[in-house]
């Protein structure tokens, strides 16, 4: 975690970046302009989602070495083990370290049949996060993030096997927990108290959404087990046809939650950015945070 104080006396709170790997040329154009944007605010690390079932290997590895070649943003590459051998993703995880990656999202991935499918580990394979994480480690030293439910994950029995998971990761090396997204800071920290009475010490930093579309989040939110409170209803109601101010109630949202978790002691924040920059950068504006622009001005031109 970086100092509070900004050389020009503004806050310095660790921040990264969550982007997920452009699905057409449009998105890709989009996505190197949201990367320019947001390079100036100096993150501790971006990182690029693995797509399902290994679906989008090629996109990640194209994405996560054009980070690495033309920025001087530390890039770590998501992967998952599902549906896979240990060879096949230990494959998968050298590719990624030839092209300059020594950071890591070890996951375990949703079910192939979309999120909400049962999930089988595949034979030969991975059985959860846990595994990979030492398959990993076994590989080299690595830079280890792994996630972490507050809510839990829909498929665990109950919050302490989802804090017994946790454990496993950080027992096996993981460096850090990034959350699912959730909207109650309660919830978060009677989480972080669990997770630190069973012995867990690794930070767990919050996963920020920054709300785009309250209506699409709720249908995405209700699969991956994270709540939307009623209070965001309130905060959206009226303003479906009012995209500006929809964005300034997104990012007033987002700026609060982090306030109010910084009030609580936590001072690293992982930022859902959606592959768009005006949201987070808003965010990051209200918060008083400090861009960095000599320092890394960052993404290739
Ligand atoms: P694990 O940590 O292995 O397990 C999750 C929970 O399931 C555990 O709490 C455990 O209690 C339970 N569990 C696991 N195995 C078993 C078992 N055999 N029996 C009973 N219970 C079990 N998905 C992608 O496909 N690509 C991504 O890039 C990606 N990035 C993500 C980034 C973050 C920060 C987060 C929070 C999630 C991300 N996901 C991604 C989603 C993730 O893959 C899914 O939530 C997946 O269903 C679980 O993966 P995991 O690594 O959290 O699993």
């Amino acid at each position: 975690t970086r100092e509070d104080r900004h050389p020009q006396g503004k806050r310095r709170l660790g921040i990264s970046f969550e982007f997920f790997p452009p699905k057409s040329e449009e998105m890709e154009g989009q996505l190197w302009t949201t990367i320019e944007e947001l390079a100036g605010w100096n993150p501790d690390f971006v990182s690029v989602t693995y797509g399902a079932g290994g679906s989008t290997k090629a996109p990640t590895l194209t994405t996560v070495r054009r980070l690495i070649a033309e920025t001087s943003l530390p890039t770590a590459a998501h992967i998952t083990c599902v549906g896979a051998t240990r060879e096949e993703v230990r494959h998968v995880a050298e590719e990624f370290i030839a092209a300059g990656v020594r950071r890591f999202v070890a996951l375990r991935g949703d079910p192939q049949g979309g999120v909400g499918a049962a999930y089988a580990p595949h034979p030969g394979g991975f059985a959860n996060a846990a595994e990979l994480v030492a398959g990993l480690k076994e590989i080299g030293d690595f830079d280890i993030s792994v996630s972490a439910y507050p809510e839990k994950h829909p498929e665990s029995p109950d919050v302490p096997a989802d804090i017994d998971m946790l454990k496993r990761k950080a027992d096996n090396g993981a460096a850090r927990a990034l959350t699912q997204f959730f909207f109650d800071n309660d919830v978060f920290e009677r989480y972080l108290e669990r997770v630190r009475a069973a012995g867990v010490t690794i930070p767990v930093v919050p996963g920020i959404m920054l709300i785009q579309n309250l209506t699409q989040l709720k249908r995405f939110a209700s699969l991956c087990g994270a709540s939307i409170p009623a209070f965001l209803d309130e905060r959206f109601a009226g303003l479906d046809d009012q995209p500006q101010a929809r964005a300034e109630v997104a990012a007033e949202v987002a700026a609060e939650q982090i306030e109010d978790l910084v009030r609580r002691g936590i001072t690293d924040f992982h930022l859902y950015t959606m592959n768009r920059a005006p949201l987070v950068s808003a965010v990051l504006k209200q918060l008083g945070l400090g861009r960095d622009g000599e320092a890394r001005s960052g993404a290739a031109a």
